[in-house]
């Protein structure tokens, strides 16, 4: 039986986003056009916080992802920061302290929402040469597994592009629907769980494409996505949305940026975080002491 304490604590969505960072206003940040208005008055109301962490050169993935996912140092703990996929050392990090593990040590549950369209046989991506991200190592050692084909099919999933897309530009048989549609079923999933999960990254590929009626598209894809979790939040869930490093806010470089990124909390009932957010390492301690207080 679920305890009343199950009852009235706080869910929490971890809305991470590839590549988003807050820059200045101006032609080369897409951010600013009109029709991404509501998300960037949105972004506006954000903490911007710091994603070097100390660590002299450009914030990139596989190390802020890191740094996010186990609440460490991971630029400073390697000396550099690492971009693409995470080295066996930082894998090491992330197979021993994940957020996946932390929830758990702490008797609370917590899934990672994304889909991958793959089958229940195949093997997940397990290191660099195959292209394993911070997040599906997290979720392999923290969970066992993610959310395959059959999730996605059943609506049990959300898959990485808001739209699935992609994966019918793949030749897979599944239709496609509105970021709208993926926002319910975020939040169909984020009932069941203390913490969930879920990763956009098409922001980042936006961003070092460089290519602006792209980034809009992304942009507004997840415009109402978050938009669409915002009016329908319910008072029991609140939405953390974070990035590991600048990129789409800048498409005058096609390379990261130092830009600070945001921490956004999302709520319908008034919410507080105790512990001060001031960079990339502070946001999974802050959740873990919400998520019991
Ligand atoms: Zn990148």
């Amino acid at each position: 039986m679920l305890s009343a304490k199950y009852f009235d604590c706080m869910k929490v969505i971890w809305l991470f986003v590839d590549g988003l960072g807050l820059g200045k206003s101006g032609a080369q940040n897409p951010l600013y056009a009109p029709e991404i208005n509501k998300l960037n008055e949105l972004l506006l109301t954000a903490k911007p916080i710091d994603a070097s962490l100390g660590v002299p050169g450009i914030p990139q993935s596989a190390t802020g992802q890191t740094s996010i996912f186990c609440g460490v140092n991971a630029q400073k703990i390697i000396g550099t920061h690492l971009e693409g996929f995470p080295t066996k050392s930082l894998r090491e990090i992330i197979s021993r302290e994940n957020v996946y593990i932390k929830v758990r040590e702490m008797g609370l549950t917590s899934t990672f929402a994304n889909g991958y369209w793959i089958d229940q046989n195949r093997e997940l991506p397990h290191d660099r040469k195959s292209y394993a991200s911070v997040s599906t190592v997290s979720a392999a050692t923290g969970l066992g597994d993610v959310r395959r084909m059959d999730a996605i099919l059943r609506g049990d999933a959300v898959y990485q592009d808001l739209t699935q897309e992609s994966i019918v530009a793949r030749g897979g048989d599944v239709e496609i629907i509105t970021p709208v549609e993926s926002a319910h079923r975020l939040l169909r999933i984020a009932e069941k769980y203390d913490l969930t999960v879920f990763e956009y990254f098409q922001t980042d590929r936006a961003g070092h494409s460089q290519d602006f009626d792209l980034a809009i598209k992304v942009l507004l894809n997840l415009q109402q996505f978050v938009v669409t979790l915002s009016e329908n939040l319910p008072d029991n869930i609140c939405i953390i949305l974070m990035s590991d490093h600048g990129n789409i806010e800048d498409l005058s470089t096609p390379i990261h940026t130092l830009n600070k990124v945001p921490f956004l909390l999302i709520y319908k009932k008034s919410v507080s975080l105790k512990q001060n957010i001031n960079d990339l390492t502070d946001i999974l301690p802050a959740t873990l002491e919400f998520l019991i207080t």
